[in-house]
């Protein structure tokens, strides 16, 4: 039978295209005719807004089944079942090492440049911020207590539990087991074909979204606060370019370019969208099919740090919170940036990766260490531009640690990686 071939390079290419164009586009907008009320009305609220609305909802239309179908295969078959506390401990272990790594740069950053020592941001721009869940709670709501709410609502620890769950049973319940986890292996295929189906309509959603951020981003909003931009940017640059390469190198003796080559839709989606969340079924197709993780370590890794870890985000916390103590004029002592350490890892455990939701946890940082959390609204009107880039940061060090695990594991195919047109088709390859 023919396979239907779906040209992966000219996909990547095009959504990379649609990026630059937006950009170009948005900006041109921006410093012309954004503030007409037609292309306010007809376009940025209203084609781009829709169009990137859509694309962004048919990709979180995946997540629930993807998460769920794709875990409860591959704990299924795990050989070993016993090894999945191994592998947990080993994730959530790496995963709070590099968000570590992440906030003590970014604080280190920030004590040598000092960028809010004479800042002048202005009266900055207000908006009410969503206090983070307590630890208590987010302990309390891992518990699925009811799986049908925990799919409707899309929540992601207690979905990764019962998934997990199911999938053990699955294990253990012999011949009935072997053909449930047969249906699920098949639907897993299904849908995997099915994020293909979303990602060809990648280039018109990134574009529209991308278009949309750099109209409505003014120039005006960096002007007090460049520094603080341009420091969380070269921070950003410096895990992605510089930590994640040596952690691959090191654990995984892997080349970290041809990685991040291999990553960059998911990259490119987790920067348009702002949401690690919405980028999952991208990140596990991207480490699935072309770096060659197996779906065993990847349907729990991915989800999982796209929960828990923020690497991206820790770095925005860290520098943020540097920057509104300087602003200030507060001078933080060596237990409190312990503390901002220790906050910024434990916050974002409970905490989807969604666009925004590194001010909130923010606000929960400050308020913890005594600082006034109005600062926030000192790098309100800059933060879209920060958060679609840190999102791209959280993917990655998704990606990073996924495959770290694989390959203690073993559960890593080289010759994928090593394939340079891996995960190009849209049909998996005649045998
Ligand atoms: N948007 C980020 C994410 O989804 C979280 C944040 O920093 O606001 O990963």
């Amino acid at each position: 039978m023919a396979s239907v071939r779906f040209d992966h390079h000219k996909l990547s290419g095009r959504i990379l295209l649609a990026l630059g164009l937006g950009l170009a586009f948005g900006l041109a907008l921006n410093a012309s005719i954004a503030d007409q009320a037609w292309v306010q009305i007809w376009l940025l609220d209203g084609i781009f807004y829709v169009v990137g609305e859509a694309f962004i909802g048919f990709l979180s239309m995946l997540i629930v089944p993807i998460v769920f179908v794709s875990l409860v295969v591959g704990v299924a078959s795990l050989s070993d079942p016993k090894s999945l506390g191994r592998i947990s401990a080993l994730a959530i272990g790496l995963y709070m090492l590099t968000t570590g790594i992440a906030v003590i740069l970014a604080l280190g950053a920030a004590v040598i440049v000092q960028p809010g020592v004479g800042a002048n941001p202005g009266e900055g721009v207000t908006r009410d911020i969503a206090a983070a869940p307590s630890f208590i709670q987010v302990l309390i709501d891992i518990v699925p207590r009811n799986p049908v709410q925990v799919m409707a609502e899309g929540v992601m620890l207690p979905l990764i539990v019962f998934s997990v769950l199911l999938g053990l049973a699955v294990a253990f319940a012999g011949e009935d087991g072997k053909r449930v986890a047969s249906f699920f292996n098949d639907f897993n295929t299904v849908i995997m074909r099915l994020v293909g189906i979303v990602m060809s309509l990648a280039p018109y959603g990134v574009f529209a979204l991308v278009t949309n951020m750099a109209a409505t981003t003014g120039w005006g909003a960096f002007a007090g606060v460049l520094k603080y931009v341009l420091l969380v940017f070269v921070v950003l640059m410096i895990q992605a370019f510089v930590i994640y390469p040596m952690l691959l190198r090191t654990f995984a003796g892997l080349n970290p370019f041809v990685f991040l080559h291999k990553m960059r839709d998911a990259l490119t989606f987790a920067f348009s969208t702002a949401s690690s969340g919405a980028t999952i079924p991208v990140t596990l197709r991207a480490v699935q099919e072309r770096v060659g993780v197996s779906n065993k370590i990847s349907s729990f890794t991915i989800p999982l740090g796209a929960t828990i870890n923020m690497d991206g985000t820790a770095i925005m916390q860290g520098l943020a919170t540097g920057f509104i103590a300087q602003y200030y004029g507060i001078d933080l002592s060596m237990s409190q940036y312990l503390m901002v350490v220790m906050m910024v890892i434990v916050a974002s455990v409970g905490t989807a990766g969604v666009p925004g939701v590194g001010l909130v946890l923010l606000a929960g940082v400050l308020t913890q260490v005594g600082l006034p959390v109005e600062g926030i609204a000192l790098i309100l009107g800059v933060d879209r531009i920060l958060d679609m880039t840190r999102t791209a940061v959280n993917v990655c060090g998704d990606g990073v640690v996924t495959t770290i695990v694989a390959r203690v594991e073993n559960e890593f195919d080289e010759s994928i990686f090593n394939d340079p047109d891996a995960g190009d088709r849209l049909t998996p390859a005649p045998a």
